[in-house]
């Protein structure tokens, strides 16, 4: 299938995978979100995401130009514009989208024919330290954050193949092997 959809709970490890992933096939078209959020030190505009206004992202909805969207964490809002998507798999692209669980299910329902893909920690109490390890947040945010890993890991039976990243290049190689892509040493 021309359009992989990369999901999970937070904290899980996507975006490594991702980065893995184009390392091996830097032919694979990874979409670029928009989003509201301030980008982080060292993220690039139009590289990382699409660093946009509440106002432009409330245009792009009016003129459904989103494929998915999400209001992710109550704070920003974030969004895979249509077009360039539309243009790469017409264009024969292996595409991948690496989005949290509200857009999957979104794109589930346009796209019932997308691979989806979720990816799970190697077991619960890893996730926990994977999300609160540092231990710099405050207790509140430390329970919320559980909260809703939670409520994400309860999504993995909607997918159609589970990741489990216990080991990034050994769960690089089982998505290489679902998108159908040709492994570095076939
Ligand atoms: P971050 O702000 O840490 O870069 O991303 C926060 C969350 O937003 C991650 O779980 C990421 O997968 C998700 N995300 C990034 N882009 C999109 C998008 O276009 N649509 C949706 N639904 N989620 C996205």
């Amino acid at each position: 299938m021309a359009v992989t959809v990369l999901s999970g709970p937070a904290g899980v490890g996507k975006g490594t995978l991702v980065n893995e992933l184009r390392r091996r096939h830097p032919e694979v078209w990874l979409s670029t979100s928009v989003t509201t959020r301030a980008p982080r030190p060292r993220e690039v505009d139009g590289k990382h995401y699409h660093f946009i206004t509440e106002k432009h992202f409330d245009e792009l909805l009016e003129v459904d130009g989103l494929l998915e969207w999400a209001l992710v964490h109550g704070a920003a809002r974030y969004g895979t514009p249509r077009a360039p998507v539309d243009e790469a798999v017409a264009n024969g692209h292996q595409v991948l989208l690496e989005i949290e669980l509200q857009g999957a299910r979104q794109i589930r329902r346009s796209m019932p024919d997308a691979c989806f893909v979720f990816v799970a920690p190697p077991s619960w109490d890893e996730l926990v330290h994977r999300l609160v390890g540092r231990g710099t947040e405050s207790e509140a945010e430390r329970e919320r954050r559980l909260a809703t890993a939670r409520v994400e890991m309860a999504a993995e039976g909607e997918f159609d193949h589970v990741v489990v990243n216990d080991r990034i290049p050994r769960a690089v190689d089982e998505l290489v092997g679902l998108m159908g892509l040709r492994s570095e040493d076939a």
